[in-house]
């Protein structure tokens, strides 16, 4: 590690380590071929308190800093991306209902997503919005005291499973987020299969047909509620997806260190080969960055610095790209090998694409850090 870490957080990694190791990691390519989390996992992480690790004490929850769910979210990573993903999108909902709901909600829904006992999933997308999430068309209309939703979300992490979205939808106002409960009369899923990576996430179409929400489940109202709401959100989801990156680059570097050290090839060990070693030390180089950046992240969260979410995209904006590297490169080494199902890096490589899309392209991530590195040193002309 970087010695970095404070003793509690130290101890906190190896105890997560010792998890991945032995509950996730060896069943990581089993869980990819199936396409499914058995339930059994799900309810493992529950137990163990990792699901409710960020969520405030209050209310049952670990109460855990940010770098230390930050190192959660890379030791999962290391282990399987489809579980941290579930660790990512249940944090995001958790962390929107403590912040913005009202008592009753919070008090209904804080304690079972702490304890696991629900899982949680945001539901933002659609067939025809992703990038750009104010222009979704679900709709929320008004009725009394009540809401009534109709619309359809597409590529919901979890939404097979999940107990319960946090949903943008459109009211007369403006993009307005709900909390739904997975019961509700009208909400239908339908997994979604076959994707290229992230593959047992359990990634789900959500329809909503006159489902009638309370009032009471209103988590933001159009304008800047929303926007503030769900942008916490996302930029939660960005800081341990790009801790999920470095969790990628972690497990690509000790497969490749592994494999290099074992196959022959030209009468020598490949490891010995000097442009096998360029892709490790780019491996080994890219993690160690990826990490450092992860880290000022979080320390910027914890400290509750202005400048956290500019950190949050640099560190995700990276790491997602240095993974995606790491992979391809992975894959590489491992020759033949590397393109069949009996080696992880396989796997990482599907996963590693899915990073660079989801909690903002890294399209997006470059115009948003193009602006802020204008912010921060403007032209010579505007001193
Ligand atoms: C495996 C997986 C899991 C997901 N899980 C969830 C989930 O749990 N909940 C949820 O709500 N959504 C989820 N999504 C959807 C995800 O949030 C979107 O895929 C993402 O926001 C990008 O949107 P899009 O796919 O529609 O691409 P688009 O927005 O259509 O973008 C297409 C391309 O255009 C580029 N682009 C778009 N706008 C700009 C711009 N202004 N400047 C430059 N380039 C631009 C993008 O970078 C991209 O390369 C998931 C997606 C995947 C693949």
């Amino acid at each position: 590690m970087t010695g970095a870490l404070t003793e509690h957080q130290e101890q906190a990694r190896t105890q997560f380590r010792a998890f991945t190791d032995r509950h996730i990691a060896p069943h990581a390519d089993t869980w990819h071929r199936a396409q499914r989390t058995p339930p059994a996992v799900i309810r493992l992480l529950a137990e163990e308190g990792l699901l409710g690790m960020h969520v405030p004490r209050e209310y049952g929850g670990g109460g855990c800093d940010a770098v230390t769910l930050g190192l959660l979210a890379g030791e999962l990573g290391r282990a399987c991306s489809s579980v941290r993903s579930l660790l990512t999108v249940h944090s995001m909902v958790a962390h929107t209902v403590a912040r913005w709901a009202g008592r009753e909600v919070k008090e209904r829904w804080l304690p079972r997503l702490a304890s696991g006992e629900r899982i949680a999933a945001l539901a933002v997308s659609e067939p025809g919005t992703g990038s750009d999430a104010a222009g979704v068309s679900t709709r929320i209309d008004r009725d009394g005291d009540d809401f009534i939703v109709s619309g359809h979300k597409k590529w919901i992490t979890y939404g097979d499973s999940a107990d319960v979205f946090l949903l943008v939808g459109r009211s007369a106002e403006g993009p307005t987020a709900l909390l739904v409960e997975r019961d509700t009369p009208g909400l239908s899923t339908e997994l979604i299969e076959d994707m290229i990576g992230i593959r047992a996430s359990m990634t789900a179409h959500v329809r909503l047909d006159g489902c009638r929400i309370p009032g009471s489940h209103l988590l933001a109202r159009a304008g800047l509620g929303v926007s503030h709401a769900v942008g916490a959100a996302l930029d939660l989801g960005r800081y341990t997806v790009g801790w999920g990156c470095v969790g990628i680059l972690d497990a690509a570097l000790e497969a490749c260190v592994d494999y290099a050290c074992r196959r022959e090839q030209f009468g020598s060990l490949i490891k010995d080969h000097q442009l096998v070693r360029r892709m490790i030390s780019d491996m080994y180089t890219d993690a160690r960055a990826a990490r450092l950046l992860c880290l000022e992240a979080g320390r910027l969260r914890d400290a509750r610095d202005p400048h956290a979410p500019a950190a949050t995209s640099t560190a995700k904006y990276f790491a997602a790209a240095a993974a995606g590297r790491a992979a391809a490169d992975a894959v590489q080494l491992h020759g033949a090998n590397g393109c069949s199902s009996d080696y992880p890096v396989q796997r990482l490589l599907g996963d590693s694409r899915v990073m660079e899309i989801i909690e903002g392209s890294a399209q997006l991530h470059q115009v948003g850090l193009a602006e802020y590195a204008f912010q921060q040193r403007p032209c010579r002309s505007e001193r």
